[in-house]
């Protein structure tokens, strides 16, 4: 049996690329080899194929799912011996234990039907009442006893009356009225009748949310291609333009985000049952938006296909997403491979020009396949051949192309999906969110019974849970791919899902072109690292204002001055090399300075680290704040390992304190100079209004809501400004922090 990485080796070995002249002519040179070869190498496709599947074992996933299941019920019926706090905390231990049966009943539907009834139960009396409304659905639709369903109708009824829609409690009434019910429901019948009169009277209208002023315009020129720039002056900090995302894929990461909206802080997260849990959802809704693409990616979920594929997957995402509208625009009857591809492609590279809609831009953005490294082009054409071949043997997708007749469709689609896999290769983005560190694959943020006390209100002293900032989604935005690169971007992108926000990193003058940055910015790598990287993807080399200075990298590198050891020497230096070393290998690799060239010893990194593992003792703790005030003499400035040590201290000193109450006000003096001196380091490399430096600002915000610390009216106005550069749901969670635990003290 080969794995994927075996497979593709031995199909390499069969093929030799010719020169490269478009997508279709690739994909054609893997099914033109000569017969044996040709029935060895669809042979080893097909084989992968089956190899990857992975049976399921109903029996053994319900017996499980079911104890879960029961140990949630006696979590949630002991909240009855319980005071009110405590109380919350058995019912979110409970939803968590039944999301636990509901994630493991694979399809063993019975299981599934009262997992999802009695989280439902729970999420309600959390107070997740949308989320406890769509369990019900779900649990009637895995097959809920019909005798008992008036029971879930009748949460849902209640549900919708905590919403205020009264459009659906009107009909969960009705469903209910007529039915014989027991005198405690016909008297919750006949409450919720009275809540729907008061829900009727006429409601105001929402606000329709802020759209940005127009302050920018695409222009193009033969020789630059199109960009952007500002028409008037932009501030910093003002929205220069937003754009919704039609396609992404999540990164596969320890957390798991909603499939269709990408939003990583999930409470009540319902699975597809049929690919072994793998894809969630953040709701029922999300759920049916996304089915139109899921239908053709399930069976590649259930063999843990996607993640392997890297770029080619979203390039799959962006085919099921635009193939409809692409079909719609053909107009020609019937064809060979050539001809489609010809009226497919070129329509799309006749004009770019003109404004065109979102699935045709796709199909003319650039790519850099001709000029890629042939085993680089062959490993991609090998992934789109695999999909392609996925999706004809293991999916029914051929039937929606029933409308076109072409005998040779799977070269088509193959071709399509290796120039989406060229083209994102160069414009395809990363968005990042905030997270609670280091849960399970099988945790969820919003379900950790010890720091809630209610829906989106965090316990005192739990902000900086919420401190981690994490990659997760791989995603296109073909109107952000339009800026240039420069590797001081003018740009800072707010990831709120699939919507994107565009603010001003700095000041903009009228007319100056609006940048985007591709690589690591130049506070946070070397000119040459960045040359390296945009030569080898994006073939061209940077002339941007700081890469054109005397000292391209005398920013960065402001982050790695330190004072030579030597009693005679004692000069400032910036090593030659390894930079980065304490996160590069286990071994410490050797530091000379530049001025003496004697090896630094450095016997201070050792030493701050013994004392860490130690930082549970008062004594010790005492010890590591003078270690880390003592680095000041070896370590100049912001330099990138004391913020790195700073934040393991910090880490360090809340867990221990978690683990039993061991700070004291001298530990709160100190550990604020050094939070402090930590994030001014992040604010100089990151900027403050960054994820990186509001994440940890969490640490700060707890001590000032515990009373620890006191800071201006003024500062604590501008770290809640800050708030505004987070996504939706985790703004949310800040402000209401904000507002339970700081507002009040200041
Ligand atoms: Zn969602
Ligand atoms: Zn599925
Ligand atoms: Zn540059
Ligand atoms: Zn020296």
């Amino acid at each position: 049996m080969f794995g994927l990485a075996e497979t593709f080796s031995r199909q390499s070995d069969l093929i030799h690329l010719a020169a490269y002249k478009n997508e279709l002519e690739t994909i054609k040179m893997l099914h033109s080899l000569p017969k044996d070869k040709q029935k060895h190498f669809n042979e080893l496709t097909k084989q992968l194929l089956e190899n990857l599947e992975e049976p399921t074992n109903k029996e053994n996933c319900a017996q499980l799912s079911r104890s879960l299941r029961e140990e949630g019920n006696r979590v949630y019926k002991s909240k009855s011996t319980k005071n009110a706090v405590d109380v919350k905390e058995c019912v979110l231990a409970a939803c968590r234990l039944y999301t636990q049966a509901i994630l493991t009943a694979e399809d063993a539907y019975d299981e599934l039907a009262l997992g999802f009834a009695n989280r439902g139960m729970a999420l309600q009396d959390f107070g997740y009442f949308q989320q406890a409304y769509d369990d019900c659905a779900s649990a009637m639709e895995f097959g809920y006893p019909q005798k008992l369903h008036h029971k879930l109708v009748m949460r849902q009824a209640h549900c919708a009356w905590q919403l205020g829609n009264a459009q659906q409690l009107e009909e969960h009434i009705a469903s209910l009225t007529g039915l014989q019910l027991n005198e405690s429901y016909a008297k919750q019948l006949e409450h919720l009748q009275q809540q729907l009169k008061v829900l009727q009277a006429p409601e105001q209208l929402p606000q329709s949310p802020a759209v940005p002023r127009v302050c920018h315009k695409i222009l193009s020129s033969q020789s630059r291609g199109r960009y952007m720039v500002a028409t008037t002056a932009i501030k910093q900090g003002e929205l220069i333009f937003t754009e919704s995302a039609a396609c992404f894929v999540p990164i596969e990461q320890r957390s798991r985000i909603c499939q269709q909206c990408a939003t990583s802080l999930l409470c009540a997260p319902i699975p597809c049952p049929a690919c072994h849990q793998r894809v969630v959802y953040c709701s029922r809704r999300c759920r049916q938006l996304h089915a139109a693409i899921h239908r053709y990616e399930c069976a590649a979920y259930r063999r843990n296909l996607l993640g392997m594929l890297g770029v080619s997957h979203l390039a799959l995402r962006l085919l099921l997403n635009y193939l409809p509208q692409w079909l719609q625009q053909l107009q020609i009857d019937c064809c060979t491979a050539d001809q489609l591809w010809q009226a497919l492609i070129c329509p799309a590279a006749e004009d770019c020009s003109v404004p065109i809609r979102q699935s045709q831009q796709s199909l003319c953005m650039i790519t850099h396949l001709d000029k890629a490294p042939q085993e680089e082009l062959l490993y991609h054409a090998l992934c789109a051949n695999l999909l392609q071949v996925y999706l004809f043997s293991c999916t029914n997708f051929c039937e929606g192309l029933q409308a076109i007749s072409c005998q040779d469709w799977h070269l088509v689609i193959a071709a399509l999906i290796l120039r989406n896999a060229g083209q994102l290769l160069v414009n395809g983005h990363v968005g990042d969110a905030v997270v609670v560190d280091d849960l399970p694959s099988n945790e969820f943020a919003l379900l950790q019974p010890r720091i809630w006390q209610r829906p989106y209100h965090l316990r005192l002293g739990c902000l900086h849970k919420l401190s981690s900032c994490q990659l997760s989604t791989a995603i296109n935005l073909p109107y952000l791919s339009l800026c240039n690169h420069a590797c001081n971007p003018s740009l800072r992108t707010k990831f709120d899902g699939g919507a994107v926000s565009n603010f001003a990193a700095f000041d903009i003058a009228a007319g100056e072109e609006i940048f985007n940055c591709y690589t690591l910015d130049y506070r946070h790598s070397l000119s040459e690292q960045r040359q390296q990287q945009l030569q080898e993807i994006y073939k061209f080399r940077c002339g941007c204002s700081k890469c054109a200075r005397s000292k391209p990298d005398a920013d960065y590198l402001a982050f790695h001055r330190y004072r030579c050891e030597r009693a005679q020497c004692k000069q400032i230096f910036v090593p030659a090399t390894h930079l980065n070393w304490w996160q590069q290998s286990e071994e410490q690799l050797s530091i000379c300075c530049t001025a003496c060239k004697e090896p630094q010893l450095m016997s201070w990194y050792d030493e701050f680290h013994l004392l860490l593992e130690h930082c549970d003792e008062p004594r010790m703790r005492g010890k590591l704040y003078t270690a880390f005030a003592a680095l000041d003499a070896w370590l100049l400035d912001f330099h990138s390992l004391k913020l790195s040590l700073a934040n393991e201290l910090i880490v360090a000193c809340f867990a221990a304190n978690e683990a039993g109450p061991a700070l004291d006000d001298r530990d709160y003096a100190e550990l604020i100079k050094i939070i402090e001196l930590w994030l001014a380091g992040i604010a100089a490399q990151s900027g403050s209004n960054s994820l990186q430096y509001i994440s940890k600002l969490t640490y700060l915000l707890d001590m000032i809501a515990g009373r620890k610390h006191k800071v201006s009216a003024k500062q604590l106005q501008f770290m809640r400004d800050s708030f505004d550069y987070l996504a939706n749901e985790t703004r949310e969670i800040f402000v209401n922090y904000y507002k339970d635990f700081i507002e009040q003290t200041s």
